[in-house]
């Protein structure tokens, strides 16, 4: 074999140009060498591990990812990286990325160029809006990162059907807050001195510095109150774990509501002059105590009664945590959870105070200037969200997504344009997902092979990895209070390695090929120019150098007074609901489903520390850890297990009335006996990503189709399941 040393390599890159990779035969001495004398550039960026986007300073030698570390004063890093995030990184050499436009042709794809891509897909997109209208073209992404760009798109064909994946994570929340307080408020951890979460795990779907947060409110002495049927990641942390018997959150705030109003331990100046709808919430909730709780939940009833009593001895620096994906789409009761959970907040009187619950400070930014498509009727939305009749009180932003196949399969949908989305795997049912497919056109924008993109696209179009791309400036918000608004840029660190494009010119190219002319003639440097041209002193210079720009705050502690709801009140009770056949206020619903026979179980599913949902379910540095740690195992009660002859390590069957899948059980006494829990990451069945394929189920596998009425989210632990020892 030819010998390589650092003189000859040098000059084999500077002969060729391409300094990029080093060659596998140069020896790991001789590879130090070269890299510790290597050039280092570091640019700032956001972290596309997981919807906290923590600031991170990006490190790159030879146009190599080098490391990555977190922005010492974002909101959510705190100037740390969780293992999710350092993995990603590294995922930007996975072999499972697109790495070209693709084509199906036959049972595979070839491979295509842009050019051809696009011309295709404009002619396709055009043929379908001439004989069906645009009303049957649907975007569907992640959030809303391709937004503005999908918007022209959707103008110009006239369609109404932009769509998030919210509905299956958290649209319950999402839809309450602003219909109940006209904002969504974030608990100010850092400065309370009680914490109640439930069915929120901070230490496993990680927040970074929302975990650093805690801690320091903890060794202020603060008190930290986990409920969760799990033993979760963050009660390891926390003074008590309290395992509450799954899908009945809600009768447990109804109970502490209860205690709060009976035993006169609730903020009487709020209700009296800012809540709207307190008598009409409590007629029919004076009966729900902490006895009758007790019965429900599992908690003993002096426990509901001292947390309550607890926490409005710290008030108003306690709160009970607004949360998440948990509880948020789980639950025929998800919606009048949600709204509980506001109720209970209010009745402690933390709105809007230090250490309670207050809004994420925002700033404004402008817009490029864009040339305004013509007019266009658009009908309906095609999945019915705020249509009357129909889902009239889910948020048209947001969408139902898991009602896609259906759509496709009534032929209301023909096109399809899925953005930086799996529905295959992280949306109920994947053999009901899968008529996607069935649409006359499915273009697929991914960074990788996911499920997806191998069996529903016609066409796959790889976008460019994040360290790749630069994208404009968004406020750092949300799940954390902090009183400076921050904003934060996402910048170009590695030139592409492969043939992939940002989403920006990828619609462009789409639209142009439409024969649309001049929607796309401004930069993402243009963009960002129009955003910060509204903000004093922020500089696209600054925003390079500095990565992060924290301004001044203009919060003022105390209630408003004035709210941005229908009656510019707290609606206790709300008129939106009320008026579309609902209850608008919340009383006690019980979930769709129980277990019944003596090996049936709730399915519960979670994320863990080190994976990102389903996204990193290939990545070689967080599976590892998977298997360190039987992280694909479900987790069973230990005296459950015993009574039914199961054993750690034991294979079984999990059948629900969708589908039965194999998989190895942990029993521990760390889990509440009415369900069995399983991470939310696994069961990845795309062929062409083969560390993850194969590797454990996913509660999605098990799901039927379903659509909580209120806020549209899929009823995730709606799921009954049986289990036996070994393979049906
Ligand atoms: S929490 Fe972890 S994965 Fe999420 S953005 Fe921050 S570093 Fe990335």
């Amino acid at each position: 074999m030819k010998k390589f040393n650092r003189r000859t390599f040098l000059k084999a890159t500077a002969a060729t140009g391409v300094v990029a990779t080093v060659p596998i035969y140069l020896s790991l001495e001789d590879h130090k060498k070269v890299a510790s004398e290597a050039p280092v550039n570091k640019v700032w960026s956001r972290c596309h591990g997981c919807s906290s986007m923590c600031g991170i300073g990006v490190y790159t030698k030879n146009n190599r990812l080098w490391k990555i570390e977190g922005h010492p004063l974002h909101l959510k890093s705190g100037g740390r990286i969780c293992a999710r995030g350092h993995g990603v990184a590294a995922d930007i050499y996975n072999s499972s990325r697109v790495t070209q436009p693709m084509k199906r042709v036959g049972e595979g794809f070839e491979p295509i160029s842009w050019e051809q891509a696009f011309s295709e897909i404009g002619d396709k997109l055009n043929s379908i809006v001439e004989q069906y209208s645009g009303d049957s073209v649907l975007w569907i992404e992640h959030g809303p990162r391709g937004k503005a760009y999908a918007d022209i798109l959707l103008d110009l064909v006239g369609s109404p059907n932009y769509c998030t994946h919210y509905s299956t994570c958290f649209t319950s929340k999402t839809n309450v807050w602003p219909k109940m307080v006209g904002t969504t408020l974030a608990g100010d951890h850092e400065n309370a001195d009680y914490m109640l979460f439930a069915g929120r795990n901070f230490a496993g779907a990680i927040i970074p510095n929302g975990m650093s947060k805690i801690h320091k409110a903890l060794d202020r002495g603060a008190k930290l109150v986990v409920v969760d049927p799990k033993y979760s990641e963050l009660a390891k942390v926390a003074d008590e774990w309290i395992p509450i018997r799954p899908g009945t959150d809600l009768a447990f705030f109804l109970a502490i509501a209860h205690t709060l109003i009976t035993e006169d331990l609730y903020d009487k100046n709020l209700v009296r002059n800012h809540v709207q709808g307190f008598d009409e919430f409590w007629a029919a909730n004076n009966t729900t105590d902490a006895d009758w709780a007790a019965e429900v939940t599992g908690i003993p009833a002096e426990t509901i009664r001292r947390i309550a009593r607890e926490m409005a001895a710290k008030a108003p620096k306690a709160f009970l945590e607004p949360g998440y994906h948990g509880l948020h789409s789980h639950y025929v009761n998800s919606t009048k959870t949600a709204q509980a959970n506001v109720i209970v907040n209010a009745l402690l009187g933390n709105f809007y105070k230090i250490g309670g619950l207050y809004p994420s400070q925002e700033v404004n930014f402008g817009t490029v200037q864009r040339k305004t498509p013509p007019f266009k009727r658009k009908g309906d939305r095609a999945d019915g969200a705020g249509v009357a009749g129909k889902y009239p009180t889910v948020e048209p932003g947001r969408g139902i997504a898991q009602i896609t196949p259906k759509l496709v399969e009534e032929g209301i949908l023909k096109a399809l344009f899925i953005y930086n989305y799996n529905p295959l795997r992280t949306a109920p049912n994947p053999a009901e997902q899968m008529k996607i497919k069935n649409a006359e056109l499915v273009v697929v924008i991914p960074t990788d092979w996911n499920e997806t993109a191998v069996h529903t696209a016609d066409y796959v179009l790889p976008e460019s990895y994040y360290l790749e791309r630069t994208e404009t400036p968004n406020t750092v918000s949300g799940h954390l209070a902090h009183l400076y608004p921050q904003i934060m840029p996402r910048f170009k660190a590695l030139e592409p390695i492969h043939d992939t494009k940002p989403i920006r010119d990828i619609v462009a190219g789409i639209v142009e090929a439409m024969g649309h002319e001049g929607y796309f003639n401004f930069t993402i440097e243009d963009e960002i120019e129009a955003a910060i041209s509204t903000l004093d002193g922020v500089t696209m210079e600054r925003l390079q150098q500095e990565g992060l720009i924290e301004f001044t705050s203009h919060f003022k502690e105390g209630l408003p007074g004035e709210y941005k709801t229908s009656t510019g009140k707290i609606n206790f009770s709300v008129p939106e609901y009320k008026e579309n056949g609902f209850t608008g206020y919340p009383v006690w619903e019980p979930p769709a489903t129980w277990p019944q026979a003596e090996n049936e179980f709730r399915l519960i599913h979670g994320k863990q520390p080190w994976h990102s949902h389903c996204c990193t379910s290939n990545n070689p540095y967080l599976m590892s850890i998977t298997k360190d740690y039987n992280g694909d195992w479900m987790w069973m009660n230990a005296d459950r297990a015993k009574y039914l002859g199961i054993k750690n390590g034991d294979l079984v069957s999990v059948t629900s009335s969708v589908t039965s899948k194999q998989t190895r059980v942990k029993v521990t006494e760390l889990i509440h006996p009415d369900c069995v829990w399983i991470a939310n990451t696994y069961g990845n069945f795309s062929e062409k990503q083969e560390l993850g394929f194969g590797v454990g189920i996913n509660f999605n596998d098990f799901l039927e189709l379903q659509v909580e009425p209120m806020a549209g989210g899929t009823n995730g632990q709606e799921i009954i399941v049986s289990i036996t020892k070994g393979v049906n």
